[in-house]
């Protein structure tokens, strides 16, 4: 079997390079506009970080592996075509909202249906607003070649960044929607026999096309929704003297709510769960169906200034601070370079230690390993004093940090100066 993804980003890339590891008897060509990124992609630096993902590439690159911007050959040669391109929000028709842009599934489902001369299954890894395969359909078939038949497929990815690779290769569930007729059931059972190389069969969910769609932006709202109780929650310990990872770990260890994502912070990470929320928010309004709304989501995972902890940062720096000084392009650890517009504010370490140099206050934002394993008392030396350290995610050993003489403040815990 021949496959091919338009969108070369963070869910097509280590998406197919995993397919690429688990299905030798595969060939995937993975294709992008930006010739910026395939270049990347064909060389030892990816334009993406994810642990795990060199390695895989390595091993399958330019064997059953392949980065390129030749997108016709692609599409012209697979059986089964995954369409991974970026869906943004963009401000809604009527102006009250924020819905999908979905300009770029638009374009990508064009080109397959300008250059397919083929069979082809379409299957939909982007995150699209349920009913988004019957537009897919509507432009495939408005301009389909005589004796050519498309199938199109829902299949949602739920990996989240940081920990792609690991959640591919131990997906909880993979989810596949197609169309309850005999060529739907037939186009599914070719996508989940490429699943089935490495997934326990049990794992494979199989819907209708909608209730796939619906599935995704639903999983988010709900993990969204942990993720602002606890947040909320912990404004609440903040004024009473509870401690919010006391109250999450009681809470937690009912078996009917479960302990995962009840780790209070400064807000959602990543780029999806904001974006998906505002899509189904949208998608219920305009269905004039107001009664399901995510509550709770709104307050506490605003980015900044209103995240917690930035008042406190700002006092502890003599409030000479001001908000304007935060930074909203680096939403990412890994970044490299600084924006453009935040050049004369920003300087970018890729050394922590050089990082805090003769620095006040340190924030922790991301909770990766690298930042618990740090030597703190190298780092309490090179502060200046009082050295300060905000905890956003709730993964130092506070104890420790105050034995060393740093003052800590983190979520959902009384201000401990
Ligand atoms: P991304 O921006 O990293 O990558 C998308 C790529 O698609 C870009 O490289 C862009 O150049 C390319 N592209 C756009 N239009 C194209 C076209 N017509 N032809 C060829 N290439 C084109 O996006 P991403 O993070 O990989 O997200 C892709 C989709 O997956 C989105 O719908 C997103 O919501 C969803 N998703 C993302 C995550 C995540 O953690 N990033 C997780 C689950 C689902």
């Amino acid at each position: 079997m021949k496959v091919c993804c338009i969108g070369a980003g963070y869910v097509g890339g280590p998406t197919c390079a995993v397919m690429a590891l688990k299905c030798p008897d595969i060939v995937i060509t993975l294709v992008d506009k930006s010739v910026e990124r395939i270049a990347q992609w064909n060389s030892d630096k990816l334009p993406i970080y994810e642990p795990g993902l060199d390695e895989v590439v390595k091993k399958c690159r330019n064997v059953n592996l392949f980065f390129s911007t030749d997108i016709e050959t692609a599409i012209k040669e697979a059986d089964l075509i995954f369409i991974s391109v970026n869906t943004p929000t963009k401000v809604s028709g009527n102006g009250k909202g924020r819905a999908a842009d979905l300009k770029y599934v638009e374009s990508a489902a064009r080109m397959i249906a300008e250059i397919a001369q083929s069979n082809k299954i379409v299957v939909e890894k982007s995150t699209v607003p349920v009913r988004a395969a019957e537009s897919i359909m509507h432009i495939l078939r408005a301009n389909q070649k005589p004796g050519i038949h498309y199938d199109i497929l829902s299949n949602p990815e739920f990996l989240a960044e940081g920990t792609a690779i690991n959640d591919l290769l131990n997906a909880d569930r993979v989810l596949i929607g197609g169309e309850e007729t005999t060529e739907g059931h037939e186009a599914v059972a070719k996508l989940s026999w490429i699943y089935e190389h490495w997934i326990p069969k049990q794992h494979i969910l199989t819907t209708n096309t909608w209730s796939s769609e619906l599935s995704k932006l639903a999983a988010n709202a709900f993990l969204a929704q942990r993720i602002s109780s606890i947040n909320s929650l912990s404004a609440v310990c903040e004024a009473t003297g509870a401690d919010v990872s006391e109250v999450a770990r009681a809470v937690g260890l009912d078996s009917r709510i479960g302990s995962k994502f009840l780790q209070a912070s400064v807000g959602f990470g990543g780029s999806c769960f904001q974006k998906d929320i505002l899509n189904l928010i949208y998608i219920c309004e305009n269905l004039n169906l107001p009664e399901w709304r995510p509550t709770g989501t709104g307050h506490r995972h605003e980015r900044l200034p209103e995240a917690p902890l930035l008042p406190e940062i700002i006092e502890s720096l003599f409030n000479t601070w001001s908000p304007e000084q935060i930074i909203d392009d680096l939403t990412h650890p890994s970044v490299t370079e600084s924006p453009e517009n935040v050049k004369k504010a920003v300087q970018i370490h890729s050394d922590p230690y050089s990082a805090v140099r003769a620095t006040h206050a340190l924030v922790i934002c991301t909770e990766w390993d690298e930042f618990v394993d740090l030597d703190f008392q190298r780092i309490y030396q090179s502060m200046m004093k009082p050295a300060y350290i905000f905890d956003g995610r709730k993964i130092l050993d506070h104890e420790r940090l105050h034995q060393i003489g740093f003052h800590v403040q983190t979520i959902g815990k009384k201000y401990q100066r």
